[in-house]
């Protein structure tokens, strides 16, 4: 039976899935040995499945709802990959508490031209927790992979070595190298 793949979406900007998706032909390998099941990007699914083998959570925690579907991910998932430095560490989602929620909904609704030309703040906006999390201070999580987004090279020798069950073996290399 094929592995189950997931990739969960919270306070992002999506980056970390696209970089996976540029794997281009890599990903025909991973598809060979296992089923995406559940990608907000990517996929029309709005709820992961039970029995997920391995999911990858992107972005941090910075509302009710991101901490909801964290714990439901990390319930149906047998391994959870933190995936990107927002997922690993708070990233750019962290930036916000530089920030009061009223500064921030104000900017994003009424002063960005772009996006809300009526300035009409919304009322179902999930409430945001008083401070932004990384993934791991809320759950367990198995392995992470930092990078914003994460570096092609390592994504194609973590995301095979995962699906197939192998031991990693990754060089040892400074953030700064590169
Ligand atoms: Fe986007 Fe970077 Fe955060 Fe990934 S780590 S979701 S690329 S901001």
């Amino acid at each position: 039976m094929s592995m189950k793949i997931a990739i969960e979406e919270l306070a992002g900007c999506s980056g970390c899935t696209i970089a996976v998706l540029d794997l281009h032909e890599m990903l025909l390998d991973v598809v060979d040995k296992a089923d995406i099941v559940y990608s907000p990007v990517i996929m029309d699914v709005k709820e992961p499945p039970e029995g997920i083998d391995i999911a990858f959570v992107t972005g941090a925690v910075r509302n009710a709802e991101n901490q909801e579907r964290l714990e439901k991910i990390r319930r149906r998932a047998k391994t959870l990959v933190a995936l990107g430095t927002c997922a690993c560490y708070g990233g750019v989602s962290g930036l916000s508490m530089l920030h009061s929620n009223d500064e921030i909904f104000s900017y994003v609704y009424r002063e960005v031209e772009t996006v809300k030309p009526d300035g009409v703040i919304p009322t179902d906006v999930p409430p945001f927790l008083y401070r932004a999390f990384a993934v791991g201070d809320l759950t367990k999580i198995d392995y992470y992979i930092t990078g914003c987004p994460p570096k092609e090279t390592y994504l194609k020798q973590i995301i095979p070595a995962l699906v197939s069950g192998d031991k990693l073996s990754l060089s040892r290399k400074s953030v700064c190298a590169d």
